[in-house]
């Protein structure tokens, strides 16, 4: 034939925590937006260790259609490992990341589609609006992201999630990178390659409620940090420097106060201040070695980054 159209396998990876009530009508949605694309699709659903009962209708889904798939971890790992337990056992040649919570728009799926196919390696999907998020979220969010840029040398594109779509090649880079603190924004930021931006307006929720807690939120922010960034260990180092260079001149002008200038009186809020001060900063350095230490540790254990308590898929 003059003309022939190469059909590629499309592999869209749904992180599920609690979202029981809305991801029939979600699943739906995806459906309808992707039939007519003319490439062969697999869906697979990670269920997170979710508190109700997803699973169930996970399972109902896959026994309706043969191209979905599931991966039921053992318990609640958090959403990056989620999404890496997925890409770890897609098969597609291209792989798409998204929200199962309907946030992120499936109508998107088609324009990060296009890009890939024009050559880029990655095309993430930045929004342009956030509905139904509090303000504290989306305040704290862009700070946060502006701070990260500031400090890391890979640069992270702001306003953006997960929600993106990966070649093959960029997949296999993922794979390769063992770190057991997951922040795939940032570890796809740093591959490189080809990526491209894709604008859209994020959505509000389905059903249910926000899975990322404060408590996940930080957590999440603190992995982001320690992964890409040595600047707090350099801030510990360099504050302790300045501490101990201006307790140098205390010392100077202590002795010279009493030995030259014999006006010395033992003042103890003198001695108060620097304790506190030099104490503060102290533990503030031994907190932050703390933060990397503790991230080396749970690198150095080696355990798996997640376990499966079944699948429908091969080979897992
Ligand atoms: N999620 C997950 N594990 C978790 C928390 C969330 O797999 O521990 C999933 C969740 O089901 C959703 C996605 O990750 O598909 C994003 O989470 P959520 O919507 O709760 O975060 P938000 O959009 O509020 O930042
Ligand atoms: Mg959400």
């Amino acid at each position: 034939p003059f003309f022939y159209y190469l059909r590629r396998v499309i592999s869209i990876i749904l992180p599920i925590y609690n979202e029981e009530k809305g991801l029939v009508q979600f699943t739906q949605n995806l459906n309808d937006s992707i039939r007519d694309i003319p490439h062969d699709f697999e869906i697979i659903f990670v269920n997170d260790g979710s508190q109700d009962h997803p699973l169930s209708v996970i399972l109902e889904l896959c026994r309706e259609n043969s191209t979905y798939k599931y991966i039921n971890l053992s318990r609640n790992f958090g959403h990056q490992i989620a999404v890496t337990a997925g890409i770890e056992h897609a098969k597609g040649d291209y792989i798409i990341l998204m929200d199962s919570d309907g946030q992120d728009p499936p109508e998107v799926i088609r324009r990060l589609l296009a890009k890939a196919e024009e050559g880029y390696d990655v095309a993430y999907a930045q929004r342009i609006k956030r509905k139904d998020e509090s303000w504290l979220k989306k305040i704290t969010a862009s700070a946060f992201y502006k701070m990260l840029n500031k400090i890391t040398s890979v640069e992270i594109p702001v306003d953006t999630g997960d929600f993106r779509i990966l070649n093959r090649k960029v997949a296999d880079a993922l794979i390769r990178m063992p770190e057991k603190q997951r922040y795939l924004r940032g570890q796809i930021a740093w591959l490189g390659y080809k990526q491209a931006a894709v604008s859209y307006e994020r959505e509000g929720r389905n059903a249910g409620e926000t899975g990322y807690t404060y408590k996940k939120m930080i957590s999440l922010a603190l992995d982001a940090i320690t992964s890409f960034s040595n600047s707090p260990l350099r801030l510990a180092t360099i504050s302790g420097f300045v501490c101990a260079f201006i307790g140098l001149l205390l010392i100077i002008y202590t002795l010279y106060a009493k030995f030259i200038l014999k006006i010395y009186e033992p003042g103890w809020p003198s001695l108060m201040i620097t304790i506190v001060f030099l104490g503060g900063i102290q533990l503030l350095g031994i907190g932050m070695i703390g933060e990397y230490i503790s991230r080396i540790n749970d690198n150095v254990k080696n355990r798996p980054l997640y376990l499966i308590s079944d699948t429908n898929i091969e080979h897992a």
